[in-house]
């Protein structure tokens, strides 16, 4: 894919307003309730704007439609994703030089709240897939962000991101996957768990123990797909989420190239948190934006559930503070990798939402 700004690529989808943004100007004063009277656009800039309506024309044309189909058919739609890849979806915040579209965390949580309205479930693939891109291009040498950034970005090869252990899911830093130096290669074994995309991607950005116990301990190495030693488990079965396809991912005497290795012996649990932060914040943006929908269709009582009192004041809560993605990426003045989710918990957590 061309590097540059990606402004002219997504200005080629067309200029019509997207289904939201029409749920959003259609409603009258006098009836909305206060989901509605937040404009999604609201405090964005011009550009950002023109990113954001390309991501919900995207969302509504090209996702929408085939959302059923993908999650009853258990569909991981690939070639949908590479078109959103043309228009700069594969890598948002990667850098133009290895082809990515160079965009802020904030203009990547506007791309992702506004995608996740056409399927939720390949939006938060396609954010890990944009996750491990970004660990590549940040903390991967000349060589391994020309190798293998390029591809992630254009969606020709797909990647997940590799953490979670069966012994090892909040506790991440306790994972017992090894990786025993033998001469240029290390020797992997272990198993992943829960991984999304895990069996049908390409690259996996895989986090082992090289040292001693805890997170000091940990490195992240690039694992390509049929690198001897690397199968994968029975497709996870899973209520909704199925356009994404979740499975183990096993390493026997598996041999990764030292080259394969990002950062520095004991970085990986480092790298592997700054990823989680920016994804997370996706992820919250993509939650959000789905059951504010709900929320403007669903009548209960003769009301929508956002006017229903209780849901109001829950509601007005999160939108005085929300997009909470948009407020870690740019209210707490921080670079992206140092805003953590711990932020927006501490902060969210009297409302009981
Ligand atoms: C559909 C799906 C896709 C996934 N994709 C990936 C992927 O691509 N890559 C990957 O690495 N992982 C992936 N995961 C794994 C996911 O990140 C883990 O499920 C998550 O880290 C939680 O781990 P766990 O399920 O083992 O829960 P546990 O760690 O066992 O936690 C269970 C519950 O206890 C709570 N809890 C744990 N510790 C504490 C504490 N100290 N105080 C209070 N509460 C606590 C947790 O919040 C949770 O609610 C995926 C999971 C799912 C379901």
């Amino acid at each position: 894919m061309a590097a540059g700004r990606p402004l002219g690529r997504i200005a080629k989808l067309g200029s019509s307003i997207c289904r939201n943004q029409r749920l959003f100007l259609n409603r009258s004063p006098q009836r909305r309730g206060v989901a509605s009277c937040v404009d999604p656009a609201h405090g964005l800039t011009e550009e950002q704007k023109e990113f954001q309506k390309v991501a919900f024309d995207f969302a509504a044309n090209e996702m929408a439609p085939h959302m059923a189909e993908w999650d009853q058919k258990e569909m991981f739609p690939v070639e949908t994703m590479r078109k959103a890849a043309q228009l700069g979806f594969g890598g948002i915040y990667v850098q133009p030089d290895v082809g990515g579209s160079g965009l802020s965390r904030l203009d990547t949580s506007v791309i992702f709240e506004a995608l996740s309205t056409g399927c939720v479930s390949t939006t938060a693939y396609i954010s890990i897939h944009n996750m491990c891109a970004w660990m590549i291009d940040t903390f991967g040498n000349t060589e391994q962000r020309e190798k293998f950034c390029p591809q992630l970005c254009s969606m020709e090869k797909f990647a997940s991101y590799c953490l979670t252990e069966p012994g090892s899911g909040s506790d991440a830093a306790s994972l017992l996957t090894t990786a025993q130096l033998r001469g240029d290669h290390y020797i992997l074994n272990g198993s992943k768990a829960f991984i999304s995309g895990g069996g049908d991607t390409d690259v996996y950005v895989v986090m082992c123990r090289t040292g001693g116990k805890g997170a000091k301990g940990i490195s992240c190495l690039v694992v390509e797909k049929g690198t001897p030693g690397l199968s994968f488990g029975k497709k996870e079965k899973k209520m909704g989420w199925n356009s994404q396809p979740t499975r183990a991912v096993i390493f026997e005497d598996c041999g990764v190239p030292v080259a394969n290795r990002l950062g520095e012996e004991g970085q990986g649990f480092n790298i592997a948190m700054k990823g989680l932060n920016g994804g997370r914040i996706n992820i919250a943006h993509a939650s959000v934006q789905l059951a504010r929908d709900h929320l403007l269709v669903r009548k209960q009582f003769g009301e929508t559930l956002s006017n229903n009192q209780l849901k109001l004041a829950k509601r007005a809560h999160r939108w005085l503070r929300l997009p909470p993605g948009r407020e870690a990426a740019t209210g707490w003045g921080k670079p992206p990798e140092r805003v953590s989710l711990s932020r927006p918990n501490l902060r969210h957590r009297s409302l009981n939402i």
